[in-house]
């Protein structure tokens, strides 16, 4: 594939076991694993799309787990247009977590980064902690917008990473 004529990198943050990886994997290789421990990925993914008549190149990266030791801090998302910050509709502990991690990008970053709040495992409705009220009000509070997805079910993933490089797109 030609040379893209914009790049954007994009980071992954929450909790662990939100789903990150999952849907990660959902969008690059149309793939879910069900187990609860999964084999660690490695770094980062790229993804080339045409949108708006544009090559655009997406730098996705993942954590490899460090989420867990509290170890993820600004070298890892310096440098990025584009921010996930997922959260499990069934956790409100990840919510919490998910609203801290907006709280640091907007005091480390401003306004340059596009902010995205996931609801992730939209499929498990029943045990869903989070209203949908209240994460949307919270993310157009902050000026981030508020995604719901299911990883498991290849809701909203597609839709998520399509109107994030919009977005990234308008303000580049
Ligand atoms: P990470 O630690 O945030 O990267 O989360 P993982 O992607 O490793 O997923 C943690 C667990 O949640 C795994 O057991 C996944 O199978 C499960 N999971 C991820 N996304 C979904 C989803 O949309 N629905 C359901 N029901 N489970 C999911
Ligand atoms: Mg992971």
């Amino acid at each position: 594939m030609s040379e893209a004529e914009k790049s954007f990198k994009v980071v992954l943050l929450g909790e662990g076991c939100v789903g990150k990886t999952s849907i990660v994997l959902r969008y690059i290789q149309n793939t879910f694993v069900d187990k609860h421990v999964m084999t660690q990925h490695a770094g980062f993914f790229q993804k080339n799309i045409n949108i708006a008549g544009k090559r655009v190149g997406l730098t996705i990266w993942d954590t490899a787990g460090q989420e867990r030791f509290h170890a993820l801090g600004p070298i890892y998302y310096r440098g990025s247009q584009g921010a996930i910050v997922v959260y499990d509709i069934t956790d409100a502990d990840s919510y919490t977590k998910a609203k801290n991690w907006i709280k640091e990008l907007k005091a480390m970053l401003g306004n340059d980064i596009v902010l995205c709040l996931i609801g992730n495992k939209c499929d498990l409705e029943k045990s869903r902690v989070i209203t949908l009220e209240e994460s949307e009000a919270y993310a157009a509070s902050v000026g981030a917008k508020h995604y719901g997805t299911s990883a498991k079910l290849n809701k909203g993933v597609e839709e998520l990473f399509l109107d994030l490089t919009k977005r990234m797109l308008t303000k580049s």
